[in-house]
């Protein structure tokens, strides 16, 4: 691989809302560039819209960041610190005229584009402040009317070269006089980014490809501004699996909400990583290392990425089944303690129980929190049983064979799970029945659910006395059946 010298590249999240997907894709895109090729990573907050900003939404942003591993060499820059340097920029247009005072109001410009577009018109700003003569400024001037400022735009055609899709174009025209600055003295986002791109030497910008109209109008504004615009890398969007746009109904949307659910940092990378991306053969579980090694921008996919939550649920479990007991157990034991079933004090004493349960629960679990779901019953009595398995296991001729099974298992010293298999298995042949005859009411009588890990794992980790009493609670809810 060719490096490329010094590469910035940046994340510039928005805090209006949580890290989503698409954000989180884009930092990881970045992440890697930056480190593949010794170059930084810079995080830059756009919090210009300060009504819809907040505190909480930017340290959940940089939670999610650092929770994904992705280190950012050189920030937090907040763009509200920075109106002063945006004016700077903006001023020099003014003065160049390649931007001028817009009078209008909201409203009047709703008018006019409802007008325009009924009658089949364009709709884009009319430039009725272009050129506005003095009475008239003075006018507006004196009706306290806000003034925002538009940037002019040239006529011909405007073009890039991007990374991934070749060049793009379009034809001015089809351009408004879009607004840089607005009248509250903040700057849009188009001049922003321009400014703090070109001041923070950013040689790359990797976005998403709902960004490439900004991008033309950008590319407009480093030429006006007569400084030299980054190359430029659009990312495809991210779809859910019915290949609408990715919304709550697909699943989670933020970052931080995964984690909640228990998915694990290194699986979100992988996962995020090939969400347009590929090594270019099937290998899909890649360690941060190989993709770093693998990734390049070229071989990034021009055509959207599906969003499939069941290929992240299987990896995450991929992930969880390379994992040490230990490590499963340090990750879920907050989870336990969040839902009152163990405290501090009784982690050390009943440390061999729960690696015990970890190792029989670990095939299984696909989330973290897949632990809880399937561990209750282990521990909390059981007091309802899945009706499907009653209508299919908790029939009456069980009800002789739990009460013969009690016996034989009251006789046993050996609770371990090997001999608990061979017991159970001799007790089915000599009863002429199946062993799953046995297995199926066992499990939702000692359990209450019809899957879970294997019956003798859940046997052995209950114990003698536990089993028993839970058979002996099934029988009492079968008669009265
Ligand atoms: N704040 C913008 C966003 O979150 C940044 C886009 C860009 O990277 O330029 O979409």
């Amino acid at each position: 691989m060719k490096k490329i010298e010094n590469v910035r590249v940046r994340i510039a999240p928005s805090p209006t809302g949580f890290l989503h997907v698409g954000t989180a894709r884009a930092a990881l895109y970045n992440w890697i560039f930056a480190r593949k090729h010794n170059g930084s990573f810079i995080l830059r907050v756009e919090d210009t819209d300060l009504k819809r900003s907040s505190k909480e939404m930017i340290e959940s942003i940089l939670e999610g960041l650092r929770w994904l591993g992705l280190d950012w060499d050189e920030g937090p820059f907040f763009q509200s610190e920075r109106l002063a340097i945006y004016r700077q920029y903006t001023e020099r247009l003014l003065k160049d005229g390649k931007a001028y005072y817009c009078y209008c109001t909201p409203q009047e410009l709703a008018e006019r584009r409802e007008s325009a577009k009924s009658e089949k018109r364009d709709v884009k700003y009319d430039r009725r402040c272009l050129g506005l003569i003095d009475n008239e400024r003075k006018r507006f001037e004196s009706e306290n009317r806000g003034r925002a400022l538009r940037f002019f735009i040239p006529e011909g055609e405007t073009a890039f070269q991007d990374i991934i899709h070749g060049e793009i174009k379009k034809k001015n025209r089809d351009i408004e006089d879009f607004v840089i600055m607005k009248s509250d003295g903040t700057p849009t986002y188009n001049l922003a980014v321009v400014v703090d791109d070109h001041e923070m030497a950013v040689t790359h910008t990797i976005r998403g490809d709902d960004h490439i109209s900004n991008t033309m109008k950008q590319v407009l504004l480093y030429n006006a501004l007569s400084i030299s615009a980054p190359r430029f890398a659009h990312l495809p969007l991210i779809l859910g699996k019915d290949r609408s746009k990715l919304s709550k109904r697909h699943g989670a949307v933020s970052v931080s909400q995964y984690r909640d659910e228990g998915f694990l940092s290194d699986a979100m990378f992988n996962f995020l990583a090939l969400l347009g991306w590929n090594p270019g053969d099937n290998r899909e579980i890649m360690s941060r290392e190989e993709i770093l090694e693998q990734f390049s921008l070229e071989r990034v996919s021009k055509t959207s990425a599906v969003f499939d939550q069941q290929k992240l649920e299987w990896m995450n479990g991929e992930y969880i089944s390379k994992m040490d007991n230990e490590d499963v157990l340090k990750a879920v034991i907050p989870l336990l303690k969040g839902e009152g079933w163990i405290d501090e004090g009784a982690i050390e004493q009943k440390r061999t129980f729960l690696l015990h349960l970890v190792a029989a629960l670990k095939p299984r679990m696909r989330k973290l929190t897949d632990f809880v779901k399937y561990s209750v019953y282990f521990f909390k009595d059981v007091d309802a049983y899945e009706p499907k398995g009653v209508k299919k296991h908790f029939a009456e001729k069980t009800l002789v064979l739990l009460e013969a099974l009690i016996e034989k298992l009251e006789e046993l010293t050996d609770f371990s799970k090997e001999h608990l298999e061979h017991v159970l298995r001799e007790f089915a042949e000599k009863r002429n029945v199946k062993p799953a005859q046995v297995i199926h009411p066992v499990r939702l009588a000692v359990s209450g659910m019809t899957v879970g890990p294997g019956i003798f794992d859940i046997l052995e980790i209950l114990g003698k006395e536990c089993v028993i009493n839970r058979l002996t609670k099934a029988i009492k809810y079968i008669k009265v059946l």
